[in-house]
């Protein structure tokens, strides 16, 4: 079964940057394109970071229960579609999901082995230096981004590792280093392993029960 990646952040942590550099240098991880409502931007296109639809197809969606997860988020839906997880598995390639933390909730609870990483930006100063550098945002947007964030950092807690992104290529490995031992704490390399044992399977039977 496939691996699944949670990557949840404020807006401004450099999340989208750190799951860039993931998705390039690993060719087992397919990156879940979300649904969303929200107005395409800058140089978007349709099924690109998101697959973009209206209102009132992500609620017949939702009737139809076809999502793993969904949330609003800044007043958008979004959701990440069952196909995607299928198809992941389907392809034998771990997948990462870069959702918000109501949504990462909802998919701890449906795939309780699902990982989860918070990504932190090193102060709120850098966080609202890097809003402004973008900028993407006009000041009453940043002002509520901001308050946005410090409200979901206090869920951080609830993530199985926190990554404070302050160097990206110091994140980017952390975020490797997590993804390469959870990938080993899952396949316990039972292939390995068992032709291992085999040749200590002499030695097993002869000393039990000895000291
Ligand atoms: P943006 O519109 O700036 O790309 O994303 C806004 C927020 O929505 C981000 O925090 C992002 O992680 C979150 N998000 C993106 N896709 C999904 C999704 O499928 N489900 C949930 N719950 N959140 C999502």
């Amino acid at each position: 079964m496939s691996a699944v990646f949670i990557i949840s952040a404020p807006s401004g942590s450099g999340k989208s940057t750190l799951v860039r550099h993931l998705l390039r240098s690993d060719p087992n991880l397919v990156f879940s394109i979300s649904y969303t409502t929200r107005a395409m931007r800058g140089q978007e296109v349709q099924g690109g970071s998101y697959h973009h639809i209206e209102r009132a197809e992500f609620e017949e969606r939702i009737a139809r229960d076809e999502f793993l997860e969904w949330a609003q988020v800044f007043g958008n839906y979004y959701g990440t579609h069952r196909g995607i997880w299928d198809r992941a598995c389907a392809e034998g390639k771990d997948l990462l999901l870069d959702i918000d933390v109501q949504g990462a909730a909802q998919l701890k609870k449906r795939i309780p082995d699902a990982v989860s990483i918070f990504v932190l930006a090193p102060s709120r100063q850098i966080l609202e230096q890097r809003l402004r550098d973008r900028s993407e945002d006009s000041e009453a947007v940043i002002t509520r981004r901001l308050a946005a964030a410090a409200e979901e950092i206090r869920n951080y807690e609830r993530y199985d590792y926190v990554v404070v992104n302050e160097v990206v290529q110091d994140a980017v490995e952390t975020l490797h280093s997590i993804i390469r031992a959870e990938r080993v704490r899952r396949q316990r390399m039972e292939d390995r392993i068992r032709p291992i044992l085999d040749t200590f399977a002499a030695l097993m039977h002869t000393s039990s029960g000895e000291k």
